[in-house]
C-alpha cells in the first residue's frame, strides 16, 4: 500500500519539477534574448560610432585611417569582422580577428543587407553619409559565442541552485505535511488496533483543529458509542447466557441432587447406543430403585428423603468412575450409563462396588439409615440395540431384582418383559375382576392366649382369578395402590368384612373384632373417616367391632393430619393396630401422641426369635414400649411352637400365624373358633397343632412376577 506522504511527495516532486522547469527556461529564454538584444543594440551603438569616425575618413579617401579606424576593434574580442563596403560592392577597408579571417568574406556577405541575428553571431550595417558620393556602409559582424556560453553556464548554475532548493523544499514539504499525515496515520494504527484487538477501548489524538481533528473526534465518538454499546451487549449476551445456562441446568438437571436429569438421560443415551454401535463396544444401562425410599420419606418428611437422594447420588457419582453417566430420573429412580466397558464381567465389578457404597449407614438428622437399591442391567448389544429398549428392559430387570428381595441386582431377561407387560394385563384384569365379583375376603385368626380365645380376625384380600386361581394380596395389592384402584378395593374389602362381623355377630359370635388393613392411599383422603362411618351404619357393624390396621409408615405419613384423622375414628370407639410395626421408623414420642390400641410385632422379628438374641431383646423392647402405652401387643406371623414359647417369655401372648390358623374363608371361621376354643378349653394351656385349612393363596407369585 502507498502511503500518503508517498503519494504527497510524489505530487510534490511533479509539480515542483514543473514550476522549476517552466519558471527556469522561460526566465533562461527571456534573459538570453534580453542579453542577446543588448548586446546587437551595442554593436549598432559602436558601428554607428564608427560610421561617423569612417566619415572623414571616406570623404578624403584615407584607407588607412578608416583601417586604423578598424583596427580599434581587435579590443572587442567578439567582433569577428569589420568591414566598409562601398556601394559597388568593394571594400574601402575592412579588419577580421584573428579566429575570424578564413570566414571573413562568408561573414561579410550574411550580413550585408540589414542587421540580423543568427544563433552564434549578429551583425549590423551602418550606412556612412559621403557628401556627393554614394553612401557607403559599415558592416559589423560579431560572435554570439560568449554570449551563449554565460548563458548556458548560467543556466545550468541555476538548474542546480533550483535543484538544491527543490530537494530543501521537499525536505521541509515533508516536514509540514507530517501534521495533515500524522493524524491520518494515527487514525489509520488505532483502526487496526481495533481490527486486530476487536476492542473499542483504544483512542487517537486529535492533533489538528482541521477536517482530520473533526474526523479523529468523531472516529473517538464513534468508537465511545461502539464501547458503550459494546458494555450493554455484553451485558446482555451475558444475562442472556446465564439464562441460557440456567435453563439448560433446569431443562437438563435436577434440582434436589444436582444430577441430570431424564431428558439429559434420554439424550446422552441415545448418543451412548450409536458409539457403541459404530465403534463396536459394549455399554450398559444400569436403573437404580431404592428400596423403601417412600417409607424414609413418609416417616422422616421430604427434607430427610431429599438428603438422602442427595446422599445416594453422591454415593453412586463416587463409586462409578469419571466418564460414567448417573442421572435421577425422578422420586427414587436413578440411571447409569456405563460406556466403553471391556466385557459384561466389567460391570458386575462396578455393581459390587456401588451396591457396597450404598449400604453404607446414612446417618440423617440422627437416625442411622439404611440405603439399599434394587438395580436392573440392561446391555447393549447384547440385549438391546435402541436406548428406549435399554431403558424398558432396565426398567424390567429393576423390578426382577425387587422381586427378588431388593438390595440386589439382575440383568436384563426377555422373560422379564412379558412380566411387566403382565403387571398392565393385570391392573386390567383387576378392573375387571372386581366388576365380576372375583375377589373375596378371608380371615385369619387372632389368639390370645391366656384366655384361650380368638380375639380377632384379620380381614385379608383374595383374589379368585377363574384362570389363574388365587392371586396373592402381595402381588395384586400393590398394582391397586398404584392405579388407585386401592380405594374401591378397600371399601369393598372394609364393608365385606363389617357386613361378615356383623352377620356373625348375628350368628351369636361374640367377643369378636375384624381387623380391616387400611393403605395409605385411603387415608389421605379427608373423607375416608366418614366413608367409614357409613359403612359401620349400613351394616350394622359397631365401632368397637372394628380395627383399622395402618402400617408403621402410613401412620406417621402427614403425621398431624393422619393423627387427626385417626383421633376422629378413636374416638368413635374404632380400634387401630399399627401393622408391620418395627419395621418403620416411628419414635417413641411419635407413637405416644397416636390413638393407637394395637401393636403388631412383624412378622422379620418373629421369624428367628428362638434364635436371634437381637431379635429377642427388640421384641422384648416393643412389648415392653406397648405395655406403658397400654397397648395390646400381637405377633404377626407366628409358625412355630419355638416361636410361641420365646414370645411368652418376652412378654407376648397374642398371636396370628400360620401356628394357629391361615387365613380362612369366612364359612370356615365359625367352625375353627369353635373347635378351637374347645380344644383350649380341653388343654388349658397348650397350643393345637395347626389342623387348620391350608390358606388359599397359591404360590401363584412365581408365575406372576
Ligand atoms: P399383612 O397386613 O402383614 O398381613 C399378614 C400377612 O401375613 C398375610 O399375607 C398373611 O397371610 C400372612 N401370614 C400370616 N401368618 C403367617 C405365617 O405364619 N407365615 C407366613 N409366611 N405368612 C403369614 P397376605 O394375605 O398374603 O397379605 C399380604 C399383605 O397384603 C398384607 O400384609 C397386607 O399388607 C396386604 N393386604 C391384604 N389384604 C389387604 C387389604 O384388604 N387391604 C390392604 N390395604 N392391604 C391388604
Ligand atoms: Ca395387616
Ligand atoms: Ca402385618
Amino acid at each position: 500500500m502507498r502511503t500518503i506522504t508517498a503519494k504527497l511527495t510524489s505530487i510534490y516532486r511533479v509539480v515542483a519539477l514543473l514550476v522549476l522547469l517552466s519558471s527556469g527556461l522561460i526566465s533562461q529564454i527571456y534573459l538570453y534574448r534580453h542579453a542577446r538584444n543588448v548586446a546587437h543594440e551595442n554593436l549598432t551603438t559602436q558601428a554607428v560610432a564608427m560610421a561617423g569616425n569612417l566619415e572623414s575618413a571616406l570623404v578624403f579617401g584615407d584607407v588607412a585611417f578608416a583601417r586604423q579606424t578598424l583596427q580599434a576593434l581587435q579590443h572587442y574580442p567578439d567582433v569577428l569582422m569589420a568591414a566598409v563596403v562601398l556601394a559597388d560592392g568593394k571594400y574601402f577597408a575592412r579588419y577580421a580577428s584573428l579566429g575570424a579571417l578564413a570566414e571573413q568574406d562568408e561573414l561579410l556577405l550574411d550580413s550585408r543587407q540589414t542587421g540580423y541575428i543568427a544563433l552564434h553571431k549578429h551583425g549590423v550595417a551602418e550606412t556612412i553619409a559621403t557628401q556627393g558620393n554614394t553612401p557607403a556602409r559599415l558592416v559589423l559582424v560579431a560572435s554570439l559565442e560568449k554570449l551563449n556560453q554565460e548563458t548556458l553556464l548560467l543556466l545550468v548554475a541555476s538548474t542546480g541552485i533550483g535543484a538544491v532548493i527543490l530537494l530543501a523544499a521537499l525536505v521541509l514539504f515533508r516536514r509540514m505535511s507530517r501534521s495533515v499525515t500524522a493524524p491520518i496515520e494515527g487514525l489509520t494504527a488505532l483502526m487496526r488496533a481495533v481490527e486486530r484487538d476487536g476492542t473499542h477501548g483504544q483512542r487517537t489524538d486529535v492533533l489538528s483543529d482541521d477536517e482530520i481533528g473533526e474526523l479523529a473526534r468523531g472516529f473517538n465518538a464513534m468508537l465511545g458509542a461502539l464501547e458503550i454499546h459494546n458494555v450493554h451487549l455484553n451485558k446482555e449476551i451475558g444475562e442472556r447466557k446465564r439464562m441460557q445456562d440456567k435453563l439448560d441446568r433446569l431443562v437438563h438437571y435436577d434440582t434436589v441432587t444436582h444430577l441430570p436429569n431424564r431428558r439429559f438421560f434420554n439424550e446422552r443415551l441415545k448418543m451412548a447406543v450409536q458409539q457403541s454401535l459404530q465403534l463396536d463396544k459394549i455399554m450398559a444401562v444400569l436403573f437404580v430403585d431404592l428400596d423403601n425410599f417412600k417409607l424414609v420419606n413418609d416417616s422422616f418428611g421430604h427434607d430427610i428423603g431429599d438428603e438422602q437422594l442427595r446422599a445416594v447420588a453422591e454415593r453412586l457419582s463416587k463409586a462409578l468412575r469419571g466418564s460414567d453417566v448417573v442421572c435421577r430420573l425422578g422420586g427414587d429412580e436413578f440411571a447409569i450409563i456405563l460406556e466403553n466397558l471391556v466385557d459384561t464381567q466389567q460391570i458386575e465389578l462396578i455393581l459390587d462396588k456401588m451396591m457396597q457404597s450404598l449400604i453404607r449407614p446414612l446417618r440423617l438428622d440422627g437416625h442411622d439409615l439404611v440405603v439399599t437399591g434394587s438395580v436392573g442391567v440392561a446391555v447393549c448389544p447384547d440385549d438391546a440395540d435402541s436406548a428406549e429398549g435399554l431403558l424398558r428392559f432396565a426398567d424390567a430387570a429393576m423390578y426382577a431384582a425387587k422381586g427378588s428381595g431388593k438390595n440386589t441386582w439382575r440383568r436384563f431377561d426377555p422373560e422379564m418383559v412379558s412380566r411387566s407387560t403382565l403387571r398392565l394385563t393385570l391392573e386390567n384384569q383387576m378392573r375387571a375382576g372386581m366388576a365380576a365379583g372375583q375377589f373375596e375376603v378371608h380371615y385369619q385368626p387372632q389368639i390370645d392366649l391366656p384366655t384361650g380365645e380368638v380375639a380377632g380376625l384379620e380381614a385379608l384380600a383374595r383374589w379368585n382369578h377363574p384362570e389363574r386361581g388365587y392371586i396373592s394380596p402381595l402381588q395384586f395389592i400393590p398394582v391397586a395402590e398404584e392405579s388407585g384402584l386401592i380405594r374401591p378395593l378397600g371399601e369393598w374389602v372394609l364393608r365385606s368384612a363389617c357386613q361378615q362381623m356383623a352377620a356373625w355377630s348375628r350368628g351369636g359370635l361374640t367377643g369378636l373384632k375384624v381387623a380391616v388393613n387400611v393403605s395409605v392411599r385411603q387415608l389421605v383422603h379427608d373423607s375416608f373417616p366418614d366413608e367409614v362411618l357409613a359403612i359401620l351404619m349400613e351394616t350394622g357393624c359397631t365401632a368397637q367391632q372394628l380395627e383399622l390396621e395402618i402400617t408403621e409408615s402410613a401412620l406417621m405419613h402427614d403425621g398431624g393430619k393422619t393423627r387427626t384423622l385417626l383421633e376422629r375414628l378413636r374416638q368413635c370407639g374404632i380400634g387401630i393396630a399399627i401393622d408391620d410395626f418395627g419395621t418403620g421408623y416411628s419414635s417413641m414420642a411419635q407413637l405416644k401422641n397416636m390413638p393407637v390400641t394395637k401393636l403388631k410385632i412383624d412378622k422379620s422379628f418373629v421369624d428367628d426369635i428362638s434364635t436371634n438374641a437381637d431379635d429377642q431383646s427388640i421384641t422384648a423392647a416393643m412389648v415392653g414400649l406397648a405395655r406403658n402405652l397400654h397397648i395390646q401387643v400381637v405377633a404377626e406371623g407366628v409358625e412355630t411352637r419355638a416361636q410361641v414359647t420365646w414370645l411368652r417369655q418376652v412378654g407376648c401372648h397374642n398371636f396370628q400365624g400360620y401356628y394357629f390358623a391361615r387365613p380362612l374363608p369366612a364359612a370356615h371361621v365359625p367352625d375353627f373358633i369353635a373347635n378351637f376354643e374347645g380344644q383350649q378349653r380341653l388343654t388349658a394351656t397348650s397350643a393345637p397343632q395347626p389342623e387348620s385349612p391350608p390358606d388359599a393363596v397359591i404360590s401363584q407369585w412365581g408365575a406372576w412376577i
